[in-house]
């Protein structure tokens, strides 16, 4: 890499070990820590070439506008929708995010959200738990995951590891997609016709505007009474006041979150209700995955930095 090091911002940390590197790589400015962020950025920011941040934190117009010389941002997850691409579009700046690395663990806490919804481990948990078992005596019988049907929203990379798991359930599968994939699965047409045709309903579109509000009342109450939603897409894929509704009378069966309209502190009427199992939007919350993720923002940087070609650019 040329010398002097590049100045990078950081607005959201990465894993200790690709910190340390990126310490050893680049002057690194730690907006994230700053006592007075604004004054920080007074200080430094024509110097600033890179941005290090992460999905939850994203960047937007408001730091951007203040980096004239901001050449590439490198982001911490695959969902961009916090990062304002098009700011970054219209001044040529690259960016980066982190797909395939975290995809089984995401399709893992699916498959774990979906049994845990379906049979009701939350509540059996508690059951076992409170002495309600050797007072009250056996929890009540739940439906069964092998053999039904499980419609998958959006069939992309974790999509797609999803629908692989669910093979191994002796599931029948269906998709909704835009374009349709070279896969052995029924495409439906639309989301209310898949929440219709399935017993259950995994959400794994990305977010942002392009898909808000896709799983509507009509997508909710097509699922039914019986039918189990999982979302570990993004909160505003769901109507979630329509969800919390549906779950609360029985219109729905179950639901199994990852992620929440309001983040970290999800709509307390969604807290009360029995039928749902509760994430913290952890699907790619492991060690290994985490430090993947990291990994691969530094090694964005530093192809960015040498002139080679990106490793995962966003389109
Ligand atoms: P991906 O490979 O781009 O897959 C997304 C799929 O959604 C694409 O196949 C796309 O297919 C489909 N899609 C987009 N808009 C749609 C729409 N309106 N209706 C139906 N399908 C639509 O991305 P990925 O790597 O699988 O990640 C998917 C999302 O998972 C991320 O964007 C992120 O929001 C979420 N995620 C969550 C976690 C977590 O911790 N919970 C972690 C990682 C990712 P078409 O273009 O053909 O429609």
């Amino acid at each position: 890499m040329t010398e002097p090091r590049p100045d990078v911002l950081v607005v959201s940390a990465l894993r200790p070990g690709q910190m340390a590197r990126l310490e050893t790589l680049f002057a690194l400015h730690r907006h994230d820590r700053a006592e007075d962020p604004d004054a920080l950025l007074d200080a430094i920011a024509p110097r600033i070439r890179a941005v290090v941040t992460t999905g939850g934190r994203g960047l937007g117009r408001d730091i951007i506008d203040r980096l004239p010389g901001l050449e590439i941002v490198a982001c911490s997850a695959v969902g961009t929708e916090k990062l304002d691409l098009a700011a970054c579009r219209a001044r040529g700046i690259a960016v980066t995010n982190t797909p395939d690395v975290l995809t089984d663990d995401v399709a893992d806490m699916a498959m774990a959200l979906l049994l845990m919804a379906r049979r009701r481990l939350v509540e059996g948990d508690a059951h076992v738990r409170s002495g309600a078992w050797a007072r009250e005596g056996m929890f009540p019988l739940t439906p069964t995951l092998t053999g039904k049907r499980l419609g998958i929203l959006g069939l992309g990379r974790i999509g797609q590891a999803i629908a692989a798991r669910a093979e191994a359930f002796r599931m029948e599968i269906g998709y909704v997609a835009r374009a349709p994939r070279d896969v052995p699965y029924a495409r439906l047409p639309d989301a209310e016709a898949l929440a219709g045709w399935a017993d259950a309903l995994v959400v794994a579109t990305p977010g942002g505007a392009g898909t808000r509000g896709l799983v509507s009342a009509p997508v909710i109450r097509a699922l039914g009474p019986g039918g189990t939603l999982v979302n570990i897409s993004r909160g505003s894929v769901v109507d979630e006041p329509a969800m919390i509704e549906a779950l609360a009378s029985g219109a729905l069966g179950a639901a199994g979150l990852d992620v929440f309209a309001a983040e970290p502190a999800p709509d307390p009427a969604l807290l009360a209700l029995p039928n749902v199992a509760l994430s913290p939007h952890h699907g790619s919350g492991t060690v290994e995955t985490r430090d993947a993720m990291a990994r691969m923002v530094v090694d964005n940087l530093v192809a960015h930095f040498n002139g080679a070609p990106l490793i995962s650019p966003v389109a």
